[in-house]
């Protein structure tokens, strides 16, 4: 075979159905993986596109298969075994030749990746691949960090494996080093925030209105009808309609209560934390999946204090619709705060509008709702989608039911964290006179910080009573 326009290591969930994507898009792909009976396996299985295919279990013979210069994607387990990888990989690239990091990397990591191997007289990409093995196989949404010039070398690839909407790739260049993996880890905070704020409605439904399984699933499934209309939603309408095999029973009732998590949303909430942007959604719905690990821990304090009110929600269905929408604003709000902070910050000059542009299909948070925000940042000016003009009109006419869900959940001890974070963005956000005044004086009568004054210039300070030196 001639040689491969690409190479990718990693042939595991994601790598494989990257590979075979690639591979059906008409490109020679070379392959490699660190267990070879892998590599046997996968060429057993890709049927035809095996043509476009040439394995090495060599890793030296994998990149001489490369037409150079070579650009290889990486797609291995996150972190050292990245490391492990490019640091085998040196030893056989040539000047310019190029690695894709494609694993979900922690940003800090890929801009240090960026500028050894820039130094070292390589090329890197970090590009945030998001759909699962799906999306991978048929079409992701893919966002590239690194230099401009090597996202050119590959855009045509990029581009053509990428998921499409409405014929528009969901592809594109995001901004220099650790963008594009900045970029996906604000997504996955986004999509933990968005999985958080449906499972409060959930357990409204289930515990606070006693619906079952199947009821909600139909309340999910004609949202999506709506301006709900996401994948998240599709896949709640059917995740609560899935009934066990085994026992005849809904399998969503037979699933533990403790929810995984791999660090993206905790990079997520971390990043907003150094950048000083309150992404409170994140952090709940980070924190949440913490506190759902602790199921012993709940089964004794529920012992001790009694659980939530069963049954006594009396909420209309509307309602709950209206909260869910207003508060996955105030998510959405919160992570394009976050990405356009990080632009300043590392002088990425993020592409707010065409980031929104290319999640509207292939990734997880994938939604009709995408289009509004990307034609608010397109617009320009528009500084938080909270007073974004299409975003007002809906927060205008929804936000009393978010109001009633979460006085409901608090009421009934009914657990509505991420939903009562949005609620409190906004109503911090749309408020002219805060209580940080208090603040400010608290910070200058212990620490003598300062403050400003609404009726004088310049820094001041308050003439306090000592409360160390009296000892009273
Ligand atoms: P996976 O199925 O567990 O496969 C892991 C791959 O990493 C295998 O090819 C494995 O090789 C290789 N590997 C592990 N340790 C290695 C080492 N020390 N040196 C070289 N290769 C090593 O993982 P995956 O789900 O495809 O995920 C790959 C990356 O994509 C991760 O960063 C993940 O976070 C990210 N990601 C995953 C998803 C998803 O939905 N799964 C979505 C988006 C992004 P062996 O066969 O030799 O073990």
């Amino acid at each position: 075979m001639a040689l491969a326009d690409i190479g990718l290591i990693g042939l595991g969930v994601m790598g494989s159905n990257l590979a075979l994507n690639i591979a059906e898009n008409g490109y020679k792909i070379a392959v490699h993986n660190r267990t070879a009976s892998r590599i046997e396996d996968f060429v057993a299985g890709a049927g035809d596109l095996a043509n476009n295919i040439s394995a090495n279990a060599d890793l030296g013979d994998f990149v001489r298969s490369i037409e150079a210069p070579r650009k290889i994607i990486i797609m291995v387990k996150a972190e050292k075994p990245v490391d492990q990888t490019i640091a085998a990989l040196k030893e056989h690239m040539q000047p310019n030749d190029m690695i894709i990091e494609a694993g979900n990397a922690n940003f800090k990591n890929s801009l240090s990746r960026f500028e050894e191997l820039k130094n070292a007289g390589f090329g890197f990409l970090d590009i945030g691949v998001s759909g699962g093995a799906e999306g991978a196989r048929f079409g992701p949404s893919i966002m590239v960090g690194g230099a401009k010039e090597h996202w050119l070398q590959v855009k045509e690839i990029l581009e053509a494996i990428a998921a499409k909407f409405k014929g528009e790739p969901c592809c594109a260049y995001m901004g220099t080093g650790g963008a594009g993996n900045f970029v996906k880890t604000i997504h996955n905070g986004i999509e933990y925030a968005d999985m958080q704020m449906i499972a409060e409605i959930y357990g409204i439904m289930r515990d606070g209105m006693g619906m079952n399984p199947l009821a909600c699933s139909e309340i999910f499934n004609s949202w999506n009808e709506g301006a709900l209309d996401s994948y998240l939603i599709e896949v709640t309408g059917q995740v609560l309609a899935n009934i066990d095999q085994k026992t005849g029973k809904p399998l969503v009732d037979l699933i533990v209560d403790k929810a995984g998590q791999k660090g993206t949303g905790r990079w997520a909430a971390i990043a907003a934390m150094e950048l000083g942007v309150a992404a409170t959604t994140i952090s709940e719905a980070v924190a949440a999946r913490s506190i759902s690990a602790l199921k012993g821990e709940r089964i004794t304090a529920e012992n001790i204090y009694g659980g939530s009110g069963q049954g006594v929600v009396e909420i209309n269905i509307k309602t709950l619709e209206q909260a869910l929408l207003v508060s996955k604003i105030a998510a959405y709000a919160q992570g394009f705060a976050v990405l356009a902070a990080a632009s300043k910050e590392h002088g990425w000059d993020l592409p707010l509008g065409t980031i929104a542009r290319i999640w509207r299909a292939g990734c997880i948070i994938r939604s009709q709702f995408l289009d509004q925000i990307a034609s608010a940042y397109e617009k320009g000016g528009a500084v938080n989608l909270l007073v974004a003009p299409d975003f007002v009109k809906i927060m205008k006419n929804n936000q009393q039911g978010l109001r009633q869900v979460v006085c409901a959940g608090a009421i009934n001890a009914l657990p509505t964290p991420c939903l009562s974070a949005a609620l409190a963005y906004f109503d911090s956000y749309k408020l002219a006179n805060g209580t940080a005044n208090l603040i400010q004086g608290q910070r200058d009568y212990f620490g003598s910080h300062g403050f400003l004054m609404r009726d004088r210039d310049g820094e001041q300070h308050g003439e306090w009573p000592s409360t160390f030196s009296s000892g009273e």
